[in-house]
């Protein structure tokens, strides 16, 4: 056989193998892509890899490695778990935090870790900290009862690791069990770029001169302030101005849509000439979080049980008399703008489900302009000049739609509220809502805070441009 794995001792851990990982009883030809997870053993802990491991790969678990034409041997190393070190001490009791330590496995350095359901949702967001971590040790974290990490629910995608709070990584790993290495005593992990409830706060400070108005839009049914902002040139009178309208999270989880609309906060306020025109043609009105309960308590928000028993996803709550404060406010508001301005561009920021890829949802009645607005979008994208990329997936949803024959009468979503509601003529609209990826755009490339203030520089820039070409 061309590949052999070693473990070393081996009593220290085992193989895995399922369909995707290596199985040492498949011949691999070479040019055979494979990945090799191993679990360790009690009283052990992984230590790396050697042998032929592709450089910078020596900490990887799973280990994925490209089989050659000559005899490859890679070695797994494991060490004995320390005894004099400290333990490790597990957290989730802060803002954003979500997670319930089930066991602490201490002959093994793990954690087995259960995502909390806030209220009765998906438990699909987890956000905690490890401390007691010995500074480049690997441990070894095992998320239960999720349906994020169940195998036939297509779940996975690496989570984030942060040692300030600023800087985040990625795991190797997409799937629980996970081992990671840790270079220093603590460590905050997330299911992806956390983005908690203070953060519209701070922003919310933050945002000051002539161009910004902060207001707050609600109040929750926690008490917490629902913060939005408006943008414009006050040296242009606001008659004849459209209103653009950005709006994020309206599920919990999806963290990356509230650092995409807090992006497009500051590049409204910054010196791009394409935001002057934005801000001398529009009313601009941004809201990072609409969910900020759900945001501050760490729960995902997906179809979460409401007071009469009935499943309610906050996004499909935009009926007449929402049990939701911040959207019956978001109405109030619009249909007051609608009166005497065009709502002509509705933008409502979410995340996929973690695997997938970034995709647009456009309103049947928008198809033909949805396509243009896309074209426009990703030149705009590439004129940012950074390589930061984005495969589109349209899809067109609306009315006469299979899935949405399927729902419930009572659940309107927030784009099929504003196509019945706020628009009078499709020419020159845009409304939709955009799912910006957990895990990669599409090509495979990580997204990261740096594609996500691209995506928002390219979203400002795409609206002037597609009224320019009208
Ligand atoms: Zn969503």
């Amino acid at each position: 056989m061309a590949l052999s794995v070693r473990l070393l001792p081996e009593a220290g851990g085992t193989l895995l193998w399922d369909g995707e990982s290596y199985d040492p009883r498949i011949p691999y030809p070479p040019g055979s892509v494979v990945n090799i997870m191993i679990r360790p053993t009690g009283g052990y802990q992984f230590a790396g890899w050697t042998g032929d491991v592709p450089v910078g790969c020596q900490d990887d678990v799973p280990l994925q490695l490209t089989v050659g034409e000559a005899p490859q041997e890679v070695i797994a190393h494991f060490v004995p778990v320390r005894k004099d070190v400290p333990e490790l001490v597990f957290d989730a009791d802060f803002e954003n935090g979500n997670g319930i330590l089930r066991y602490n496995l201490r002959n093994s350095r793990g954690l087995v870790i259960e995502p909390l359901q806030v209220n009765a949702a998906d438990n699909i967001w987890w956000h905690f900290k490890i401390h007691g971590i010995t500074p480049g040790e690997f441990l070894q974290l095992q998320i239960v009862h999720s349906p994020a990490t169940e195998p036939d629910f297509a779940g996975d995608s690496p989570p984030v690791y942060s040692y300030d709070g600023v800087t985040w990584h990625r795991f190797i790993g997409a799937k629980s069990p996970f081992i990671q290495k840790f270079t220093a005593p603590s460590v905050e992990i997330a299911r992806n770029i956390p983005y908690p409830y203070s953060r519209t706060l701070a922003l919310a400070a933050e945002m000051a001169g002539p161009y910004v108005q902060v207001l707050n839009l609600a109040t929750s049914e926690k008490g917490r302030p629902v913060k939005a902002f408006r943008f414009t040139d006050p040296g242009t009178p606001d008659v004849g101005k459209r209103i653009v309208w950005v709006m994020a999270r309206q599920h919990a989880f999806e963290s990356h849509s509230s650092w995409y609309a807090e992006y497009l906060c500051h590049w409204l306020l910054g010196d791009d000439p394409f935001a002057d025109d934005l801000r001398r043609q529009a009313i601009t009105y941004i809201v990072p979080i609409m969910d900020v309960d759900n945001v501050y308590a760490g729960g995902s928000g997906k179809e979460q049980l409401g007071a009469d028993g009935r499943r309610a996803d906050f996004n499909r709550s935009w009926v007449e008399d929402s049990p939701w404060a911040a959207i019956r406010a978001a109405q109030r508001l619009l249909e007051r703008l609608c009166q005497r301005h065009d709502v002509a561009a509705f933008f409502d920021l979410h995340s996929p489900w973690y695997p997938n890829t970034p995709s647009w949802h456009i309103p049947r009645v928008m198809e033909e302009q949805g396509q243009r607005f896309a074209d426009i979008w990703s030149k705009a994208l590439e004129d940012t000049g950074t390589s930061i990329r984005w495969k589109h997936r349209l899809m067109i949803s609306g009315q006469g739609d299979q899935d949405t024959n399927r729902e419930p009468s009572y659940m309107v979503t927030s784009t099929q509220y504003a196509t019945r509601r706020l628009l009078d003529r499709p020419t020159e609209h845009i409304y939709m809502v955009i799912e910006t990826a957990h895990w990669h755009d599409g090509y495979g490339n990580f997204i990261t805070l740096d594609s996500l203030r691209a995506y928002a520089t390219a979203l400002g820039r795409a609206l002037v441009r597609f009224w320019q070409n009208g």
